[in-house]
């Protein structure tokens, strides 16, 4: 008996958690929310794309800002890869 009440106990401590834990989350997602409306939060963070380009010797794109040499000998771009 004493193990069953020792079950039930754990038992119920883990939905106590949870529902803790879920209740958190709702208050953390209603303030972003609530602050996004007021224009107070910032906004996402923007992704940033950069371009490639093709080495003409490995076939390999590498970024047209810092391109990045392959191991070939006479690969176009001086970067170290
Ligand atoms: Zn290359």
């Amino acid at each position: 008996m004493k193990f069953l009440v020792f079950i039930a106990i754990l038992v119920l401590g883990w939905y106590v958690m949870r529902w803790l834990q879920n209740a958190e989350v709702e208050r953390r997602v209603r303030a972003r929310t609530a602050d996004l409306r007021a224009g107070k939060a910032p906004p996402p963070r923007q992704m940033r794309a950069t371009d490639t380009m093709l080495c003409s010797r490995c076939g390999a794109y590498v970024p047209s800002e810092f391109p990045t040499a392959c191991d070939r000998k006479d690969c176009p771009f001086p970067g170290v890869g």
